[in-house]
């Protein structure tokens, strides 16, 4: 019998964790073809989110959790979940249920025909607020203009993979997991579904503006090199500009005899530039900053307790 997992992140979700669990469950039981397991990484959960899942997991084996000793992020959750999965088709999903887990029908449709990684675009977007809509549109313009892959359009971290898929993106080892990118990045064979994208079940969106703003930053860090090329280009420019205007002042020197009285604009040029001149030094230092983590090597994760994993641990 083919396995399926699915896989959520989860972090003080304590709403809607039950109902998460009764909508898996009921596809597993329209599917009795297909032999399930509920991978649910309890992302350092400040809530009673620990004690529903081992409820849950107490009560139906095929719950499998891991409980992350302290917040890390949805991505580094997500990819935990990978790591733990077994599933011949796989779903990574948000628990909060705006991913519709009813989609299986189409992933399995999909990863028996052959495809390997199947992305789930959203249609639309549903109840959401004007900020997320506008801070996600600048987010896919930003990054399809810095990255150097072909990064799907309103597509998320929604989608089915294969277990060879799986098995290559568990030998990623960056620290700043971008998941989307990496998924178009393996290859294989992919294909994109379209979807619409519900509200949130209950509860509030665990995704602070600072969780947005570290994302992007993973997205542009990890996948380009072009705020480095930035540096150049902008040097070059500013060199030519500098030719130009030395041009001019011998020129205005040679032929009207006229003194330079500007020391307000050379006050302004000294503030800019030393200002452009910080803008790129922080954008090497990101660079620098993320060497050294790696370089750190420290575990991206690390467990204080696990329900129903093949080892498990219970401290
Ligand atoms: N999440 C997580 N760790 C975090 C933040 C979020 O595991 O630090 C989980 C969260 O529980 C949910 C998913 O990631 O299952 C997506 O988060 P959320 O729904 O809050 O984001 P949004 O859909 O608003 O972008
Ligand atoms: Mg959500």
């Amino acid at each position: 019998m083919k396995k399926v997992s699915f896989i959520a992140p989860c972090y003080n979700e304590e709403l809607v964790i039950n109902e998460y669990y009764r909508r898996v469950s009921a596809v597993a039981e329209k599917h009795p073809g297909y032999d399930f397991e509920f991978i649910i990484v309890n992302d350092g959960s400040k809530d009673n989110s620990a004690e529903i899942l081992n409820r849950l997991a107490d009560s139906d084996k095929r719950v499998k959790v891991l409980h992350f000793a302290a917040n890390q992020g949805h991505q580094t959750a997500l990819f935990a979940g990978i790591e733990h999965a077994h599933g011949d088709i796989n779903i990574a999903l948000d628990i909060d249920l705006q991913d519709p887990p009813e989609l299986f029908e189409v992933f399995a449709e999909k990863i028996e025909a052959g495809f390997d990684v199947v992305h789930a675009q959203r249609s639309k977007r549903v109840k959401e607020s004007w900020f997320k809509l506008i801070t996600a549109r600048i987010f896919y313009k930003l990054l399809r203009f810095t990255a150097n892959i072909e990064l799907i359009e309103n597509c998320a971290d929604f989608r089915a993979f294969s277990k060879p898929a799986r098995e290559t993106i568990c030998t990623f080892r960056e620290k700043h997991k971008f998941l989307r990118g990496m998924f178009v990045l393996i290859g294989f064979r992919q294909t994109i579904i379209q979807y619409e994208r519900d509200a949130r079940f209950d509860g509030e969106t665990k995704y602070t503006l600072s969780k947005m703003i570290s994302l992007a930053f993973d997205a542009v860090f990890s996948f380009s090199q072009f705020p480095i090329r930035l540096i150049l280009l902008v040097s070059m420019s500013m060199w030519g500009i500098s030719f130009i205007y030395l041009l001019w002042v011998i020129v205005s020197y040679f032929f009207y005899q006229s003194t330079v009285s500007g020391w307000a604009s050379i006050v302004f040029l000294q503030i800019f530039f030393t200002g452009l001149i910080l803008f790129f030094l922080a954008v090497i230092g990101s660079y620098i900053g993320r060497i050294y983590e790696q370089g750190q090597n420290r575990p991206p994760y690390w467990l204080i307790s696990s329900r129903n994993l093949d080892n498990e641990k219970n401290f």
